[in-house]
């Protein structure tokens, strides 16, 4: 059965309502006649201070003109729209986003909108001790932090430039500013980092952190082989429960997306696991995404994408803003088949 997409405008912006769909979603199985989208991912800047390995060259980057990058009254007024169709929670992205200038003042100007839901940040954390507070007051609510490897060697051959230790003292700086409990994503490559698997579990014995596993996956211009590199679902699984005894499942931490959520037994913390390859999630994705020069996507990898620029300049056309929206939800597929032709960080993945 083809999705039929229904927006959250549907259940209007009752919170009862829209707990209801929440709960129909997570017991939906298979393709739906429904589609609730409550989270928006805006990418902020399509730069990034690391260059690893799976998302981008280390060298010759195609980075967008400047002048194609979404102002932050232009990403406002996307974000007034989206509430309007009761998308509203927001999750801030790049590239790496702290790399945009004065990011909390952005913070601060959806936090102002009335309907705003919750605000989120996705980041390398290089430069989160920098900006944690600031961020925090803006109104941002949690942060999640890519780390691969706990291993600082192989952490800068992954990233090409970065430094663990520094990214560490982010991820406390954001649980002392009050953005904790942090999750922290590790794409699982072979090659790489499967023999870290049971210690990135093991931290969340004693650690509040939720740890996600994300299947590796085949984006245009990754810099590895996915054949060569691919660790399904179920052999991450099977590692950690091994080792650990059995995962109980966990409730889901707010803006979990497609995570599936779990516990080791008396643990502080949970595990996630995003397989979107081994077992995708496509019909239960509750997301768009907006990339920093403007195109709303339905998917990280199919689908299709709008060009939301001229609608926005020079003024903003409201009814065709909203119209966009519907039209972008009618493009979101019940499966993914290609991977497209950006590279992640121009997609904010
Ligand atoms: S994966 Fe993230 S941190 Fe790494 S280069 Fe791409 S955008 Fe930057």
């Amino acid at each position: 059965m083809t999705a039929l997409p229904l927006l959250p405008a549907n259940f209007g912006a009752d919170p009862d309502l829209l707990e209801a769909a929440d709960r129909l979603l997570a017991g939906a199985q298979g393709p739906r006649d429904i589609r609730y989208v409550k989270t928006l991912r805006i990418s902020v800047t399509d730069h990034c201070n690391f260059r690893c390995v799976y998302c981008m060259p280390d060298e010759g980057v195609d980075w967008l003109p400047k002048d194609e990058i979404l102002t932050y009254e232009e990403i406002v007024e996307i974000a007034r729209t989206a509430i309007g169709h009761g998308i509203c929670d927001f999750k801030l992205t790049g590239g790496e986003p702290l790399l945009r200038k004065d990011l909390g003042t952005l913070a601060r100007m959806l936090r102002g909108l009335p309907g705003c839901g919750e605000i989120s940040l996705t980041s390398n954390g290089l430069l989160l001790d920098r900006f944690a507070d600031e961020l925090c007051e803006a109104g941002v609510a949690r942060v999640t932090v890519s780390m691969d490897t706990l291993k600082p060697e192989l952490f800068r051959e992954i990233t090409r430039r970065g430094d663990l230790a520094q990214v560490w003292r982010g991820i406390r700086a954001a649980e002392a500013a009050g953005m904790g409990p942090v999750k922290i994503n590790v794409v699982v490559m072979r090659g790489y980092n499967v023999d870290e698997i049971v210690d990135f579990a093991e931290m969340t014995l004693t650690q509040p952190r939720t740890v996600r596993f994300i299947e590796f996956m085949p984006l245009a211009r990754s810099m590895i082989e996915e054949a060569e590199h691919f660790v399904p679902y179920a052999e991450i699984r099977a590692r950690i429960e091994s080792r650990f005894g059995a995962l109980q499942p966990a409730q889901q931490d707010t803006g979990t997306g497609p995570a599936r959520t779990f516990r080791l037994r008396d643990a502080l913390g949970k595990i996630g696991f995003i397989h979107a390859m081994s077992a995708p999630f496509c019909s239960t994705c509750n997301r768009l995404r907006l990339t920093a020069d403007g195109q709303l996507r339905s998917c990280l990898f199919d689908g299709g994408e709008i060009d939301l620029r001229p609608l926005l300049r020079p003024t903003a056309q409201r009814a065709e803003l909203r119209q966009a929206f519907l039209d972008c939800v009618v493009l979101k597929p019940d499966a993914h088949k290609h991977y497209g032709t950006r590279q992640m960080s121009q997609i904010g993945g």
